[in-house]
């Protein structure tokens, strides 16, 4: 991703709590240059069966990458959201826990699976939401995100996972 992509990213202190920098993606989604170039990027990165996005900002970028890309798209979302059969994972927060869950029959078997975010922090969500795929019988080919916080090392969740960020801070 070019410079001017990384400019278009906002730092907003003190958000969601206190002494936390949080990295605000909306200027660059409000772009229309700006946005049909990371979702480009982001379809280009494998030919898959599905993209997964997960909630909430996922879905922003998941959704076009999947239609741009001709894959299926399949939401990962917090506990109690999805209306049918489900399987859930949980994974440990800050302060205590967080839920998620997909549908148990999102997936054919064997389905390769893009799994898209907009930011790799601790890796806690991307790490719970490989497992998930997996156990819902699809293939993990990737990790793909639009920033990665990498002094977070959320990577190091991910073993053996293929994580591609458009841009690392
Ligand atoms: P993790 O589980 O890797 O610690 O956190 C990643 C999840 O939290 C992602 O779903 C992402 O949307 C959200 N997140 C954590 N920090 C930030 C941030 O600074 N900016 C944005 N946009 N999302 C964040």
């Amino acid at each position: 991703m070019d410079e001017r992509t990384l400019t278009l990213i906002r730092d907003v202190p003190d958000y969601p709590k206190p002494g936390i920098l949080f990295k605000d993606i909306t200027p660059l989604l409000g772009d229309a240059t700006a946005f049909a170039a990371v979702v480009d990027e982001l379809a280009g990165l494998a030919e898959v069966d599905k993209i997964v996005g997960i909630e909430a900002r996922g879905f922003i970028l998941a959704a076009p990458v999947a239609y741009r890309g001709g894959s299926g798209f399949v939401p990962v979302r917090k506990k109690g959201k999805l209306p049918a059969e489900t399987l859930e994972e949980s994974y440990d927060l800050e302060y205590g826990s967080a839920a998620i869950e997909v549908h148990r029959d999102a997936f054919a078997p064997g389905d390769r699976v893009l799994i898209v975010d907009d930011v790799l922090a601790t890796g806690g969500t991307a790490a719970a939401t490989v497992e998930l795929v997996r156990r819902a019988g699809a293939e993990v080919v990737g990790v793909a995100v639009l920033m990665e916080l990498a002094f977070l090392k959320g990577r190091e969740r991910l073993p053996g996972v293929d994580v591609h960020a458009l841009l690392t801070v």
